[in-house]
């Protein structure tokens, strides 16, 4: 009886090596064929360095059809798009700078660079992937490695000059250099405005994901959307034994598209992570508690850490400044409009916008 191996098989090393094991007679794959059309070419010109690979995020294929919408791909937003996203060489070769190496700042690099132009990324960070950089330590979500690795490699393939470590401000000499500029600086985690906030044990997501504080035992998030969700399970598995997710609306893990959010939610029930929603209101931070209002009684709950995952401000000052200057600005990603803001928006972002320059 032939057997067909299937499922989350997203590379062809994987799939070369389940055939020489006879482990099975045939593989198939889907979704990878969504992220790398010529997976299967670069295989056989053994350019296994050069493929975008599927990262089973689900969000632009299985979610997007449960939404009624054209399935696509979050790490290649030319799929399903491939007459609407031609790549059509730039006309006039331009010098464009590229402030930020998230995932809008890298994709809109890599097409600019395609295109014929001469491209410029800088970032503050020693590494490219902006957020992909929290997202990919998070338990589970260790693919988004891969995303990374496929960006390094096509910007290095590509010329794009990257300058890591490099926080541009207006003045720097590489703003006047340009002929044009993309403005891709991504978001601030938003402070909650609750009394007490700036107490020295409240910290943001951020500074977590960039382990600038040490882990406590009994911690509170303020958020519950995916970051937040993310953020607890990172949380559990460095070692807080009692985590509380508190938020405004009822529902947990919303916006995370239907294909995980039941996943994530399991996930967070599994390790006992204590969700509790539908706070009407924040009344203080004091002494080691928290103490808000929910369906008409006032309750507190200790905590030797608060992290608020509640929201993102787009950091766009440097585009507020930059415009004042005469050359061409575009801004992408978070930067733009941190509302619904997600890796998939951010790249398919950063894809128009290299093709409009
Ligand atoms: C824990 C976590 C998990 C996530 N999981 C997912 C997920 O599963 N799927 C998904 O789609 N999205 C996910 N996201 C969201 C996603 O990562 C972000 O929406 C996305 O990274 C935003 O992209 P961006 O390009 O706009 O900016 P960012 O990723 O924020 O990058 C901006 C970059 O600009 C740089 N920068 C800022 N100012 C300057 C300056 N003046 N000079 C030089 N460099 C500068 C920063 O250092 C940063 O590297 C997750 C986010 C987090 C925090
Ligand atoms: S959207 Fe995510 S799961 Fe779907 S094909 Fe693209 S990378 Fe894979």
């Amino acid at each position: 009886m032939p057997v067909i191996a299937s499922n989350r098989i997203n590379n062809p090393v994987d799939a070369e090596q389940i055939l020489l094991n006879g482990d099975a007679d045939l593989i198939s794959m889907a979704r990878p064929f969504l992220a790398d059309p010529a997976i299967l070419t670069k295989a056989y010109e053994n350019r296994v360095e050069d493929i975008n690979t599927c990262i089973a995020c689900n969000q632009a294929c299985l979610d997007h059809v449960f939404e009624l919408k054209p399935a696509s791909c979050l790490v290649n937003p030319e799929a399903g798009r491939e007459l609407e996203l031609e790549l059509i060489p730039a006309t006039v070769k331009k010098r464009v700078l590229v402030i930020g190496a998230g995932p809008g700042g890298i994709e809109a690099a890599r097409v600019l660079a395609l295109r014929g132009h001469q491209v410029v990324l800088a970032d503050q960070n020693d590494a490219i992937g902006g957020q992909l950089n929290f997202s990919r330590i998070v338990p589970g979500k260790s693919e988004f490695n891969e995303t990374i690795r496929y960006y390094k490699t096509q910007l290095s393939k590509l010329n794009v000059q990257v300058r890591l470590k490099h926080r541009i401000t207006a003045d720097d000499p590489l703003v006047a250099q340009a002929d044009e500029i993309i403005i891709a600086t991504g978001i601030e985690p938003r402070k909650p405005d609750i009394l007490g906030v700036n107490n020295e044990y409240v910290v943001s997501y951020k500074d977590i994901f960039e382990d600038r504080v040490p882990v406590k035992e009994n911690i509170v998030i303020i958020g519950g959307g995916g970051v937040a969700c993310d953020l607890a399970i990172l949380l559990k598995q460095k070692g807080a034994k009692e985590i509380t997710m508190l938020q405004r609306s009822k529902a947990f893990a919303r916006g995370i598209g239907k294909t995980t959010r039941w996943a994530t939610l399991m996930e967070l029930n599994m390790k006992n992570i204590r969700m509790i929603g539908g706070i009407s209101e924040y009344k203080a931070i004091d002494q080691g508690e928290i103490t808000f209002l929910r369906e008409g009684a006032l309750r507190s709950i200790p905590a030797d850490l608060i992290v608020y995952a509640s929201g993102q401000l787009p950091n766009n000052s440097l585009y507020n400044k930059l415009t004042e200057s005469k050359k061409p600005v575009h801004i992408i990603g978070g930067a733009k409009d941190a509302s619904e803001l997600d890796a998939k928006k951010a790249i398919y972002e950063g894809t128009i916008v290299a093709r409009e320059i």
